[in-house]
Protein backbone atom coordinates (compact mmCIF):
# COMPACT_ATOMS: atom_id res chain seq x y z
CA UNK A 1 0.00 0.00 0.00
CA UNK A 2 1.14 3.90 -0.17
CA UNK A 3 2.14 3.90 3.54
CA UNK A 4 5.46 0.89 1.88
CA UNK A 5 6.01 3.34 -1.25
CA UNK A 6 6.16 6.27 1.56
CA UNK A 7 8.84 4.52 3.56
CA UNK A 8 10.84 3.10 0.72
CA UNK A 9 11.03 6.75 -0.89
CA UNK A 10 12.21 7.76 2.30
CA UNK A 11 15.00 4.93 2.58
CA UNK A 12 16.36 5.82 -1.42
CA UNK A 13 16.68 9.31 -0.08
CA UNK A 14 18.49 7.92 3.21
CA UNK A 15 20.39 5.78 1.24
CA UNK A 16 21.82 8.36 -0.85
CA UNK A 17 22.55 11.11 2.01
CA UNK A 18 24.48 8.31 3.00
CA UNK A 19 26.23 7.21 -0.14
CA UNK A 20 27.57 11.24 -0.08
CA UNK A 21 28.81 11.22 2.87
CA UNK A 22 30.86 8.07 1.87
CA UNK A 23 32.23 9.93 -1.24
CA UNK A 24 32.17 13.52 0.14
CA UNK A 25 35.52 14.01 0.05
CA UNK A 26 36.44 12.21 -3.53
CA UNK A 27 33.65 14.17 -4.97
CA UNK A 28 35.49 17.27 -3.71
CA UNK A 29 38.42 16.16 -5.58
CA UNK A 30 37.23 15.55 -8.31
CA UNK A 31 35.31 18.98 -8.44
CA UNK A 32 38.78 20.79 -7.65
CA UNK A 33 40.44 19.57 -11.22
CA UNK A 34 38.47 21.98 -13.82
CA UNK A 35 35.97 23.28 -11.03
CA UNK A 36 35.16 25.10 -8.04
CA UNK A 37 35.95 21.62 -5.42
CA UNK A 38 32.41 21.89 -3.47
CA UNK A 39 30.37 18.82 -5.40
CA UNK A 40 31.16 16.94 -1.99
CA UNK A 41 30.09 19.50 0.52
CA UNK A 42 27.24 20.86 -2.10
CA UNK A 43 25.58 17.59 -2.61
CA UNK A 44 26.13 16.70 1.14
CA UNK A 45 24.30 19.79 2.30
CA UNK A 46 21.46 18.79 -0.10
CA UNK A 47 21.13 15.50 0.56
CA UNK A 48 20.83 15.77 4.35
CA UNK A 49 18.30 18.40 3.72
CA UNK A 50 16.31 16.12 1.66
CA UNK A 51 16.67 13.30 3.62
CA UNK A 52 14.91 15.19 6.94
CA UNK A 53 12.83 16.28 5.04
CA UNK A 54 11.52 12.91 3.36
CA UNK A 55 11.80 11.49 6.71
CA UNK A 56 9.44 14.22 8.22
CA UNK A 57 7.35 14.05 5.43
CA UNK A 58 7.15 10.18 5.89
CA UNK A 59 6.26 10.24 9.67
CA UNK A 60 3.25 13.03 8.33
CA UNK A 61 1.59 10.25 6.43
CA UNK A 62 2.63 11.89 3.31
CA UNK A 63 2.43 9.53 0.19
CA UNK A 64 5.79 8.29 -1.35
CA UNK A 65 5.73 11.31 -4.60
CA UNK A 66 4.45 13.99 -1.96
CA UNK A 67 8.09 12.75 -0.10
CA UNK A 68 10.42 12.86 -3.31
CA UNK A 69 8.90 16.42 -3.81
CA UNK A 70 9.51 17.28 -0.28
CA UNK A 71 12.96 15.65 -0.73
CA UNK A 72 13.66 18.08 -3.76
CA UNK A 73 12.44 21.21 -2.96
CA UNK A 74 14.68 20.71 0.53
CA UNK A 75 17.75 19.53 -1.69
CA UNK A 76 17.97 22.50 -3.85
CA UNK A 77 16.95 24.70 -1.21
CA UNK A 78 20.19 23.76 0.98
CA UNK A 79 22.46 22.94 -2.00
CA UNK A 80 23.30 25.44 -3.50
CA UNK A 81 24.92 25.55 -6.87
CA UNK A 82 24.50 23.19 -9.99
CA UNK A 83 23.83 20.15 -9.07
CA UNK A 84 21.75 21.23 -5.98
CA UNK A 85 18.88 22.53 -8.02
CA UNK A 86 19.17 19.44 -10.26
CA UNK A 87 18.93 16.96 -7.94
CA UNK A 88 16.10 18.96 -7.29
CA UNK A 89 14.36 18.48 -10.65
CA UNK A 90 15.47 15.21 -10.35
CA UNK A 91 13.30 14.09 -7.54
CA UNK A 92 10.58 16.57 -7.94
CA UNK A 93 10.27 14.90 -11.69
CA UNK A 94 10.22 10.78 -10.05
CA UNK A 95 7.52 12.36 -7.31
CA UNK A 96 5.41 13.86 -9.62
CA UNK A 97 5.40 11.12 -12.29
CA UNK A 98 4.89 8.30 -9.53
CA UNK A 99 2.54 9.98 -6.98
CA UNK A 100 0.94 8.98 -4.19
CA UNK A 101 -1.68 7.03 -4.67
CA UNK A 102 -0.10 2.99 -4.60
CA UNK A 103 2.69 1.17 -4.65
CA UNK A 104 4.44 2.39 -7.89
CA UNK A 105 5.21 -0.10 -10.60
CA UNK A 106 8.43 -0.41 -12.57
CA UNK A 107 6.69 1.70 -15.46
CA UNK A 108 5.89 4.34 -13.30
CA UNK A 109 9.58 4.85 -11.94
CA UNK A 110 11.16 4.29 -15.29
CA UNK A 111 8.77 7.00 -16.99
CA UNK A 112 9.69 9.42 -13.67
CA UNK A 113 13.28 8.43 -14.47
CA UNK A 114 12.74 9.52 -17.76
CA UNK A 115 10.79 13.08 -17.10
CA UNK A 116 13.64 13.58 -14.69
CA UNK A 117 16.09 13.09 -17.25
CA UNK A 118 14.33 15.35 -20.14
CA UNK A 119 13.68 17.50 -16.92
CA UNK A 120 17.42 18.31 -16.13
CA UNK A 121 18.42 18.71 -20.08
CA UNK A 122 15.54 21.30 -20.12
CA UNK A 123 16.88 23.48 -17.06
CA UNK A 124 20.44 22.91 -17.75
CA UNK A 125 20.53 22.66 -21.19
CA UNK A 126 23.06 20.43 -21.25
CA UNK A 127 23.04 17.57 -23.88
CA UNK A 128 24.84 14.37 -24.01
CA UNK A 129 28.57 14.93 -24.66
CA UNK A 130 28.64 18.33 -23.10
CA UNK A 131 30.57 16.25 -19.79
CA UNK A 132 27.56 16.66 -17.42
CA UNK A 133 25.35 14.39 -15.07
CA UNK A 134 23.62 14.40 -18.43
CA UNK A 135 26.00 11.79 -19.49
CA UNK A 136 24.93 9.13 -17.00
CA UNK A 137 21.56 9.97 -16.72
CA UNK A 138 20.52 9.61 -20.22
CA UNK A 139 22.05 5.97 -20.78
CA UNK A 140 20.94 5.41 -17.03
CA UNK A 141 17.18 6.26 -17.85
CA UNK A 142 17.13 4.61 -21.37
CA UNK A 143 18.82 1.10 -19.96
CA UNK A 144 16.24 1.35 -17.28
CA UNK A 145 12.99 2.16 -19.58
CA UNK A 146 14.55 -0.76 -21.58
CA UNK A 147 15.19 -3.57 -18.94
CA UNK A 148 11.48 -2.40 -18.13
CA UNK A 149 9.67 -2.74 -21.09
CA UNK A 150 11.48 -6.37 -21.42
CA UNK A 151 9.58 -7.23 -18.76
CA UNK A 152 12.24 -7.19 -16.27
CA UNK A 153 11.80 -6.64 -12.21
CA UNK A 154 12.36 -3.07 -11.06
CA UNK A 155 15.47 -4.29 -8.67
CA UNK A 156 17.13 -6.15 -12.14
CA UNK A 157 16.39 -3.25 -14.49
CA UNK A 158 17.60 -1.01 -11.69
CA UNK A 159 21.02 -2.63 -11.55
CA UNK A 160 21.29 -2.85 -15.47
CA UNK A 161 20.83 0.99 -15.79
CA UNK A 162 23.05 1.58 -12.79
CA UNK A 163 25.98 -0.21 -14.40
CA UNK A 164 25.56 1.57 -17.76
CA UNK A 165 25.15 4.93 -15.66
CA UNK A 166 28.54 4.11 -14.07
CA UNK A 167 30.26 2.58 -17.33
CA UNK A 168 28.82 6.74 -19.43
CA UNK A 169 30.35 8.12 -16.07
CA UNK A 170 33.63 6.75 -16.21
CA UNK A 171 33.43 7.11 -20.28
CA UNK A 172 33.42 11.24 -18.82
CA UNK A 173 36.90 11.22 -18.86
CA UNK A 174 37.62 11.18 -22.26
CA UNK A 175 35.54 14.38 -23.06
CA UNK A 176 36.34 17.85 -22.81
CA UNK A 177 33.79 20.41 -20.83
CA UNK A 178 31.11 22.05 -23.01
CA UNK A 179 28.89 22.97 -20.02
CA UNK A 180 29.17 24.50 -16.22
CA UNK A 181 32.37 26.05 -14.43
CA UNK A 182 34.38 23.11 -15.83
CA UNK A 183 33.87 24.83 -18.92
CA UNK A 184 36.93 27.49 -18.74
CA UNK A 185 39.66 24.74 -17.75
CA UNK A 186 38.57 22.53 -20.16
CA UNK A 187 41.71 20.71 -20.98
CA UNK A 188 42.67 20.25 -17.24
CA UNK A 189 39.11 17.91 -16.92
CA UNK A 190 40.41 15.96 -19.62
CA UNK A 191 41.21 12.25 -18.30
CA UNK A 192 38.80 12.90 -14.98
CA UNK A 193 35.37 11.88 -15.27
CA UNK A 194 33.18 14.49 -14.54
CA UNK A 195 31.48 14.91 -11.34
CA UNK A 196 28.39 15.55 -11.22
CA UNK A 197 27.84 11.98 -13.31
CA UNK A 198 29.91 10.12 -11.02
CA UNK A 199 28.21 10.95 -8.13
CA UNK A 200 25.10 10.16 -10.20
CA UNK A 201 26.49 6.84 -11.11
CA UNK A 202 27.26 6.04 -7.05
CA UNK A 203 23.91 7.23 -6.20
CA UNK A 204 22.13 5.01 -8.81
CA UNK A 205 24.14 2.41 -7.56
CA UNK A 206 23.13 2.32 -4.42
CA UNK A 207 20.16 2.74 -4.52
CA UNK A 208 19.99 -0.74 -6.58
CA UNK A 209 21.63 -2.65 -3.51
CA UNK A 210 18.70 -1.12 -1.85
CA UNK A 211 16.46 -2.39 -4.10
CA UNK A 212 18.05 -5.82 -4.42
CA UNK A 213 17.42 -6.16 -1.00
P1 LIG B 1 28.73 24.12 -9.17
O1 LIG B 1 29.24 23.82 -10.55
O2 LIG B 1 27.68 25.17 -9.16
O3 LIG B 1 29.86 24.36 -8.20
P2 LIG B 1 28.53 21.37 -8.28
O4 LIG B 1 30.01 21.42 -8.13
O5 LIG B 1 27.77 20.84 -7.12
O6 LIG B 1 27.96 22.78 -8.69
O7 LIG B 1 28.13 20.46 -9.52
C1 LIG B 1 28.91 20.39 -10.67
C2 LIG B 1 28.27 19.37 -11.59
O8 LIG B 1 27.02 19.88 -12.05
C3 LIG B 1 29.06 19.12 -12.85
O9 LIG B 1 30.04 18.14 -12.63
C4 LIG B 1 28.00 18.66 -13.83
O10 LIG B 1 27.76 17.26 -13.73
C5 LIG B 1 26.76 19.35 -13.32
N1 LIG B 1 26.38 20.46 -14.21
C6 LIG B 1 26.91 21.68 -14.29
N2 LIG B 1 26.26 22.43 -15.21
C7 LIG B 1 25.30 21.62 -15.73
C8 LIG B 1 24.28 21.77 -16.74
N3 LIG B 1 24.11 22.92 -17.37
N4 LIG B 1 23.48 20.71 -16.99
C9 LIG B 1 23.65 19.55 -16.34
N5 LIG B 1 24.58 19.34 -15.39
C10 LIG B 1 25.39 20.35 -15.10
MG1 LIG C 1 31.39 22.87 -7.97
MG1 LIG D 1 30.04 25.85 -6.75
Amino acid sequence: GSRAAASLAALVVSVTAETIDTHVDELGRLDQIAGDGDHGIGMQRGARAARAAAESAADRGAGAGTVLVHAADAWSDRAGGTSGALWGVILRSIGETIGDEDRPDAKSVAAGVAAASRGVMAYGKAEVGDKTMVDALVPFSAELTRGVETGEPLSAAWAGAADAATRAAAATADLLPRMGRARPHAEKSLGTPDPGAHSLALIATAIGTLLAD
